[in-house]
């Protein structure tokens, strides 16, 4: 298995620190917003890799982080008139739904970088005892200068940068020793959750926070670090100076980068406005559309948002779904239940497309061509199953879509009863609505069960439903 490594600017082979195991570390959100899709592709291209490893059988120790402190946090917090940790447990409850509902698997610990100050507070006295950070009026700052190595992992010229970033001397950070020198701790405003340190009464800068969570759930030394690539500078050559020069030993051996989910050719942020959260996506398609969207793009690559896309991707996840039915349907209908000779050879064929998806994925991830593999599995299901193949052999084709899909976190079978609980849900949500006089609500479900092919009855003995 190969993984493009930024910090190389090559694919290189894959091998953990112990074998058989993987600890991999993904940057999480600042909670301050529900999530956007931006937000969403490093969540599920990572989720995806993760499973992609599990299934070749490593135990993957996943941490991704929650920003919870955070000048966005506490703009939101006085705008609202509550307190920060409200508005990031709120955000926090949010995203987990939202992962949930991408399929996006919890991680082994998400930490909080509330929780983990005194972590904060002792590498950066040790940063500071080793000459690599100094403390000016209570703001400690990290001194690019003594290490050698800073610049490694986003290659870039640290004298254009310095002069590049001369005007910083007048934004008020003058107190700096180098342009280029960067926050671990600084003093707090009026009104602005803090901690008390050695330094200042203040709170921890942004980069820090992974550098000591990391190093706490997964060792000094793990295997891979993640991000999007808007991370690469400052956040992560950050983070690599700060636990370098404590830890003295490499931080993280692969550094893998998703490329931007753009709108109209723009990255989708949250300051340009121009953003759809997973939410709202949610209120159109069913979450394993956006999956899908995500994965039919290799991870390094831009992808743009559109409609069509996503319409496509729609139109796309349903075809493997109607072959995984038909299949369902001929294994249950079947006269014969053995598998044949000729269908034994015919499933010995069929390995050739799990060889091309594995082959696919271990070339860095490459999901476009992991499904292409599938949809080539789908066209040798809808060829070679017929209603005169046995239940074994309609059986095993089926097995075998879902079991691809699954490595991916697509779900190709979808199951009658959790439909049915679904309408029973929305029933029992309309019946709700209409107690509390609600008429608006109550019809609004009312239109979206017809939407999904669903018609209501009102009867003397309850609502019934039937399928139009
Ligand atoms: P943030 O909440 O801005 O710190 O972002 C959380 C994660 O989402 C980081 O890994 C970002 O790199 C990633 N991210 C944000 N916007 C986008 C986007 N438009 N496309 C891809 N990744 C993004
Ligand atoms: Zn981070």
């Amino acid at each position: 298995m190969k993984f493009y490594n930024t910090l190389t600017r090559t694919k290189q082979e894959f091998v953990p620190v112990k074998e058989g195991v993987v600890s991999m570390y993904v940057c999480g959100p600042t909670v301050y917003n529900l999530i956007h899709i931006g937000n969403a592709r490093p969540m599920i291209v990572f989720d995806t890799a993760r499973r992609y490893m599990e299934y070749k059988g490593y135990k993957v120790n996943y941490v991704s982080n929650f920003t919870d402190v955070d000048d966005k946090i506490i703009n939101k917090a006085n705008e609202e008139g509550v307190s920060s940790e409200e508005i990031s447990a709120r955000y926090i409850k949010e995203c987990r739904k939202d992962m949930a509902a991408m399929n996006v698997k919890p991680a082994t610990v998400h930490p909080q970088a509330t929780q983990e100050i005194d972590g904060m507070i002792h590498m950066i006295q040790k940063l500071i005892d080793k000459g690599y950070a100094y403390n000016v009026n209570g703001t400690v700052y990290f001194r690019t200068r003594k290490d050698e190595q800073y610049g490694k992992l986003s290659h870039k010229n640290l004298d254009d940068l310095r002069s590049g970033n001369r005007e910083l001397k007048v934004t008020g950070e003058e107190q700096k020793e180098d342009p280029l020198d960067f926050v671990l701790w600084k003093p707090k405003k009026p009104g602005e959750p803090y901690w008390d340190s050695p330094w200042s009464q203040g709170r921890p800068g942004w980069h820090i926070e992974c550098s000591v969570m990391s190093k706490r759930y997964l060792g000094e030394t793990i295997d891979i670090h993640a991000g999007g690539e808007d991370l690469v500078f400052p956040h992560h050559e950050n983070e690599i100076a700060q636990s370098e020069c404590s830890n003295g030993v490499p931080f993280a051996n692969y550094w893998l980068h998703n490329a931007f989910l753009n709108i109209d050719n723009r990255k989708m942020s949250k300051s340009l406005g121009n953003f759809k959260t997973v939410r709202e996506i949610s209120e159109h398609y069913d979450l394993q559309v956006l999956r899908f969207f995500m994965l039919s793009a290799h991870y390094r690559s831009p992808l743009n948002f559109s409609a069509d896309i996503m319409d496509s991707a729609k139109n796309s996840l349903e075809r493997i779904r109607t072959a995984v039915s038909t299949l369902s349907d001929r294994a249950a209908n079947a006269s014969v239940q053995e598998l044949t000779a000729e269908e034994a050879a015919k499933l010995e064929e069929m390995k050739k497309f799990r060889a091309a998806f594995e082959e696919a994925m271990d070339d860095d991830l490459n999901t476009a061509d992991a499904l292409a593999a599938v949809f080539d599995l789908v066209r040798f299901a809808n060829i070679e199953v017929t209603g005169d193949s046995s239940a074994a052999f309609a059986g095993k084709v089926k097995e075998e879509i879902c079991s691809l899909c699954d490595i991916l976190g697509l779900i190709a079978e979808v199951k009658e009863e959790s439909l049915d609980e679904t309408i029973e849900a929305k029933i029992a949500e309309r019946q709700a609505a209409r107690k509390a006089r609600d008429f608006a609500r109550a019809d609004a479900i009312r239109s979206e069960l017809l939407e999904m092919g669903i018609i209501l009855e009102d009867t003397r003995e309850g609502v019934k439903w039937k399928r139009a």
